[in-house]
């Protein structure tokens, strides 16, 4: 005797759930020992002043390779970090990578400058931000050479983290908004908030045309950042149209495939010291274009 079809399509279903809910369940507990075990490692994505080419420091972006040497993107483990409180060691070892891989470069080069994601629990207590004002002391590295990246994705507490970012920029970080435009965010919101800068999601950057077909939606981000007075950030440029629309509109910065994919370290300085025998170097006093 056949089931049904439904019967079966309700069974594979109910089969799917749970082999889904064991599979977080598991990644749950692997990136507990992970983190405990420390099995990170930072890329870093040169970030370039779109005017004159020159590399002004990169953007730090975790990775995880397990034991038998296949990686979990990070889009999947960040997440499951957040709801289970991980995020808060994950972040703490974060930044001991960055200082330490980095160290050199920024003593040996003031104009250089690291952006270090944070998750909205991070910036909400602002308890990564204390760790990161101890963690920088005696290290001969300035507050103005890190950039911190805030997403606004699960910011619940609106006033903890205005009072988390206005504390971070009063140190001397340059704070930036970032995936802006992909969540709930509006005007009224981002103008509550202390920024320096905005990062311009990588879906609207998909979204530029090769003519003047460039979304609407695109061009009134780079005017709303204008208009709060924040220097803007273009993430995910991948071809030279993008780079072209984004340099006549006068975007600051950019970061992309068509300059360089996140890099380790080792590649990431070298990339750094080449493109500045070639493009020279920034002026040291960019670290807020808007001052
Ligand atoms: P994000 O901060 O918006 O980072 C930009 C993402 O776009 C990175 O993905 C980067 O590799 C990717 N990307 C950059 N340029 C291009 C391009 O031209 N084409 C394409 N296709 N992709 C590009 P990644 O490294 O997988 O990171 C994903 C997200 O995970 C990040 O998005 C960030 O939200 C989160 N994340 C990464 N590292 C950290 C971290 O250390 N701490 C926290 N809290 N979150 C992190
Ligand atoms: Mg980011
Ligand atoms: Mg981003
Ligand atoms: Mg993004």
């Amino acid at each position: 005797q056949l089931l049904p079809l439904g019967a079966v399509g309700a069974l594979l279903a109910v089969a799917g759930g749970i082999w889904l809910s064991r599979r977080r369940l598991s990644l749950r507990s692997e990136l507990a020992t992970a983190v405990r075990r420390r099995e990170f490692r930072m890329h870093y994505q040169p970030i370039i002043e779109l005017d004159t080419g020159i590399c002004v420091g990169a953007e730090a972006l975790v990775r995880w390779t397990r034991a038998d040497g296949t990686q979990v993107r990070p889009d999947l483990f960040i997440p499951v970090a957040e709801e289970t409180g991980l995020i808060e060691p994950l972040t703490d070892h974060v930044m001991d990578l960055v200082l330490g891989d980095m160290r050199e470069l920024l003593i040996h080069d003031r104009s250089a400058h690291i952006a270090i994601n944070l998750s909205a629990g991070d910036v909400s207590s602002g308890r990564a931000l204390k760790v990161l004002t101890g963690k920088l002391i005696g290290t001969g590295i300035h507050p103005q050479q890190i950039w911190l990246e805030a997403t606004e994705r699960g910011i619940l507490d609106i006033q903890a983290a205005r009072t988390s970012l206005a504390a971070a920029r009063r140190a001397g970080h340059c704070v930036a908004i970032d995936d802006f435009g992909v969540g709930y965010s509006s005007l009224q919101y981002l103008q509550q908030l202390p920024l320096d800068a905005l990062k311009i999601d990588k879906s609207f950057i998909d979204s530029i045309g090769t003519h003047s077909a460039t979304s609407p939606v695109t061009s009134h981000i780079i005017d709303m950042a204008r208009t709060l007075g924040l220097f803007t950030v273009a993430e995910g440029i991948e071809t030279s149209a993008q780079l072209a629309y984004l340099q006549s509109r006068q975007v600051e910065f950019g970061q992309g495939w068509l300059f360089s994919r996140p890099l380790p370290a080792a590649e990431f300085i070298a990339y750094h010291e080449h493109r500045r025998s070639q493009y020279g170097e920034a002026p040291e006093d960019m670290q807020n274009p808007n001052t």
